[in-house]
């Protein structure tokens, strides 16, 4: 058997795979992203998300949400803009995808029927975007596995521990969940981000790249959703897949860290958040 390629990521290679932002860029070369999340008690997912793709140097943002979360948001992130779902409480339906240039996909989604159905609509038209898939996106693959063969190629998955193995069945330990990610993203050519303590980063040929920011301060509720709105900016800035993935799990560690700066227990999302703009300025 072959050895697994496999890294430590370097601080200089986030700094060479970050491009730098031209002179003359402006919001509509910055890329424009649609992020769906959010829906009746979990508007709080969709609005985590937003925020730290906002704070990641994306063009322009269009969240789409229920309507009981259009207020909400709006006062909460007036930067955004919406796509009004025609159901108040949960996501069943999609705006036309031509204007983005990446979508990202699942935190607060719920699981309905009538989200499972309209995720399943919306993957076959999405066959030429970049993709971000997480939490109750992933959660609706796992429950039906033939939409895995409809992923866009080098969609990134974001599962933590428990939404990797809904996908691929349990796992013995740390060593096997690796061997199992590994031949999962090979097998359908996506890009596999396993979260945790040292995420690994796995790209769709198999090679694997481990982090070595953040701290158990992010072991939080809607830590994950920050990160699903730092790859979804990157991706819609037109970074390649397994690169944005990279530099985005590197930089929200690394805001964790500064965030941790006050105390790794007393950490919250909103503070990973607020620590974007200095982590960026310092990994690249
Ligand atoms: P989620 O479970 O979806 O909220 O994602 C949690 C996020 O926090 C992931 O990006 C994890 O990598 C990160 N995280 C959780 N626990 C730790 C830890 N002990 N050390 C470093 N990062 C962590
Ligand atoms: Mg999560």
């Amino acid at each position: 058997a072959t050895a697994t390629p496999w890294r430590i990521v370097e601080p200089s290679e986030i700094n060479e795979m970050m491009p730098v932002t031209p002179k003359f860029a402006h919001k509509g070369t910055m890329g424009h992203a649609l992020l769906i999340a959010g829906s009746y008690g979990k508007t709080g997912a969709a609005l985590l998300a937003s925020k730290a793709c906002l704070r990641s140097g994306v063009g322009l943002l269009t969240t789409h949400v229920p309507h009981s979360a259009v207020s909400i948001l709006q006062t909460a992130i007036p930067e955004a803009m919406m796509s009004v779902d025609r159901s108040d409480l949960m996501f069943t339906e999609f705006p036309s995808l031509d204007a983005f240039a990446a979508i990202g996909i699942g935190p607060g989604l719920g699981t309905q029927v009538n989200s499972h159905r309209a995720l399943k609509d919306l993957l076959p038209a999405a066959h030429n975007k970049k993709l971000v898939i997480d939490a109750d996106g992933l959660n609706i693959l796992s429950s039906d596995p033939e939409m895995l063969d409809h992923l866009p190629q080098e969609t990134v998955l974001t599962p933590h521990p428990k939404e990797f193995e809904r996908l691929t069945g349990p796992v013995k330990d740390d060593y096997h969940r690796l061997q199992v990610a590994i031949d999962f993203a090979k097998k359908h050519k996506v890009v596999l981000v396993l979260k945790g303590a040292y995420t690994a980063v796995i790209s769709s040929n198999g090679e694997v790249s481990f982090n070595t920011t953040g701290n158990p301060g992010m072991a939080t509720a809607g830590s994950g959703d920050t990160l699903t709105g730092i790859i979804l900016a990157l991706l819609a800035n037109g970074i390649r897949s397994f690169d944005a993935a990279r530099i985005a799990v590197y930089v929200h560690g690394l805001a964790g860290d500064f965030a941790s700066a006050d105390g790794q227990r007393g950490t919250i999302a909103t503070d990973i958040i607020k620590n974007l703009g200095p982590a960026f300025a310092h990994a690249t």
